[in-house]
């Protein structure tokens, strides 16, 4: 009597068992799931094989993405990452790498909460800082009473404005900006003559954020998961995504593996953004010039970089607090050099 009542208590309990720590359980439960989807995908493309659902994804889709949309979705990407890396880092990895240690505690706490002020106020300067934009005003300020076009300004178009030379129309903000160089899609916004130095700082910051976030993230993960050995295989994502169905990974671990893969692609992004950005501020050259090979703006190297951060003396300032500085020149007025005589 008791044998009977008890067993389906006992099988039930069993079946719990498996859900929790079974891994071939859960493996054919994800691939249930997985046959299921493609199952679902292959009957709402009504396609009967491989080739067929192939040309239906590819060919009878729309991929064309506005680039506004990306614009959006680039600044949103930012700001995900920015404050999930903040909070990842404040309230998980500092807390488990260093509770105990108070001055380890103290000085992660504060390199966390520098990192976000940084990233905050240098997109902020590049963000709001862009009075770039070509105004009638400022033709009229240098050419009052004119009506013409002053010779080296073009007649822009699209926006109707007399625009000074090395100034460039931007479809997106659909003005004229001034020494245009870029339209920066993870500011939303166009980098020209006034807030140049402001994202520069922002790409210092993107690469020191990445690197100190990957720093805390591979501290944490590889005192469980060591990358030299065949267990590293699972920093790969798709791989890690395996392991985790297969039970050698938890899942907080898989998202922090996903996390810090993020984290490397925008730290190779900063890199390259940062290098660029460097390489164009001595060369004084937009990118545009850059792409064109027009060299008739440069000067030297001391002036080329006066013209984007103000005096020397000052960067080391701009790196901590972005405040107003005097560049040399106004983004309007340029002197050119005629072909092959270097400037003096
Ligand atoms: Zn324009
Ligand atoms: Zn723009």
């Amino acid at each position: 009597m008791y044998a009977t009542m008890t067993a389906p208590v006992c099988s039930t309990s069993c079946v719990f068992t498996r859900l929790r720590s079974n891994t071939p359980f859960r493996f054919h439960f994800a691939c249930a799931c997985i046959w299921t989807w493609v199952e679902m995908e292959l009957r709402e493309r009504k396609a009967d094989t491989l080739k067929e659902k192939l040309t239906n994804h590819y060919h009878k889709r729309n991929f064309q993405t506005d680039e506004k949309d990306a614009s959006r979705y680039g600044q949103m990407f930012f700001w995900g990452m920015v404050f999930s890396l903040f909070f990842e880092s404040q309230f998980f990895l500092v807390p488990k790498l260093y509770w105990g240690d108070t001055w380890s505690m103290v000085i992660n706490t504060v390199l966390v909460w520098f990192t976000l002020f940084e990233c905050t106020i240098n997109w902020m300067g590049t963000y709001f800082g862009q009075n770039n934009f070509v105004t009638s005003e400022i033709k009229e300020e240098k050419f009052p009473g004119t009506a013409e076009t002053p010779p080296g300004w073009i007649n822009c178009p699209k926006c109707q404005v007399d625009a000074p030379p090395r100034s460039h129309h931007c479809r997106l903000c659909n003005r004229c900006v001034l020494k245009r160089d870029h339209h920066c899609f993870f500011t939303n916004s166009c980098v020209g003559f006034y807030n140049q130095r402001f994202f520069v700082m922002f790409c210092i910051y993107m690469v020191w954020g990445n690197l100190y976030s990957l720093f805390l993230q591979l501290s944490y993960t590889t005192q469980t998961i060591p990358i030299l050995s065949w267990d590293g295989l699972a920093y790969i994502p798709m791989v890690g995504l395996a392991y985790m169905f297969m039970g050698y990974i938890s899942l907080g671990e898989l998202l922090l593996i996903v996390h810090s893969c993020f984290c490397f692609m925008c730290l190779c992004g900063g890199v390259f953004f940062l290098g660029w950005q460097l390489i164009l501020a001595c060369a004084g050259m937009t990118s545009y010039e850059a792409w064109k090979g027009i060299p008739w703006y440069q000067r030297t190297s001391l002036e080329n970089v006066r013209s984007v951060f103000g005096s020397i003396w000052k960067i080391p300032f701009q790196l901590l607090f972005p405040f107003r500085v005097d560049q040399d020149g106004n983004g309007v007025e340029w002197i050119v050099r005629t072909k092959n005589v270097k400037y003096q």
